[in-house]
């Protein structure tokens, strides 16, 4: 994560060859020539660094720069996520296995609708907790979470060979993971 500050100037990164004829060479390979550069720094990166983004060529340096100021959340993001989600999760795994699975022919037209629902609220409270920090692996960290809280119960579900009571938490699974991934990208 420590990267060289922007302050190499061309003269760092060009030798000058017989005649005077100056060369400029990539800041990262000075046995490269190039004639390219990055467009934010304006430091001359080979093709091989240039890295094409919606913008235009940028050096690595700056796309890191860029990744870095948009995920904001720092590590004890994960575990706080893991903390508002993991209970959460645990929670509506029992509400859809013992409640809305006993609500007979019902209880799959309820899940589909509740299940983007819930996974939504357990995003919503993630959000909230890190401060709407944007995290690189949240969205993953929170998915997991659903994943183990639900996991349990369609075991149980499983033991008990309830193979119709699985599908309101294996909906649940489904289209809550779907919702997390999406809300929290
Ligand atoms: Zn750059
Ligand atoms: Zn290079």
């Amino acid at each position: 994560m420590s990267e060289t500050p922007h302050t190499h100037t061309d003269e760092e990164h060009a030798h000058t060859v017989e005649e005077g004829e100056t060369v400029i060479v990539c800041y990262r390979h000075p046995d490269t020539e190039t004639s390219l550069r990055c467009n934010r720094c304006g430091k001359p990166i080979c093709t091989k660094c240039a890295e094409l983004t919606p913008v235009g060529y940028r050096c690595p340096d700056c796309v890191r720069e860029q990744q870095d100021k948009f995920y904001t959340g720092g590590n004890l993001d994960y575990v706080i996520a893991v903390v508002v989600a993991l209970p959460l999760s645990f929670i509506a795994g029992a509400v859809f296995t013992f409640i809305i699975a006993g609500l007979g022919f019902f209880s799959w037209i309820i899940s589909f609708f509740a299940a983007p629902f819930t996974g939504g609220l357990i995003a919503e409270a993630v959000r909230r907790a890190v401060g709407r920090r944007r995290s690189r692996y949240l969205s993953t960290v929170v998915a997991a979470c659903l994943v183990l809280g639900v996991a349990p119960f369609i075991l149980f579900m499983l033991i008990n060979g309830n193979l119709y009571g699985l599908i309101p938490p294996g909906i649940l699974l489904f289209f809550g993971v779907g919702t997390i991934v999406a809300r929290l990208r």
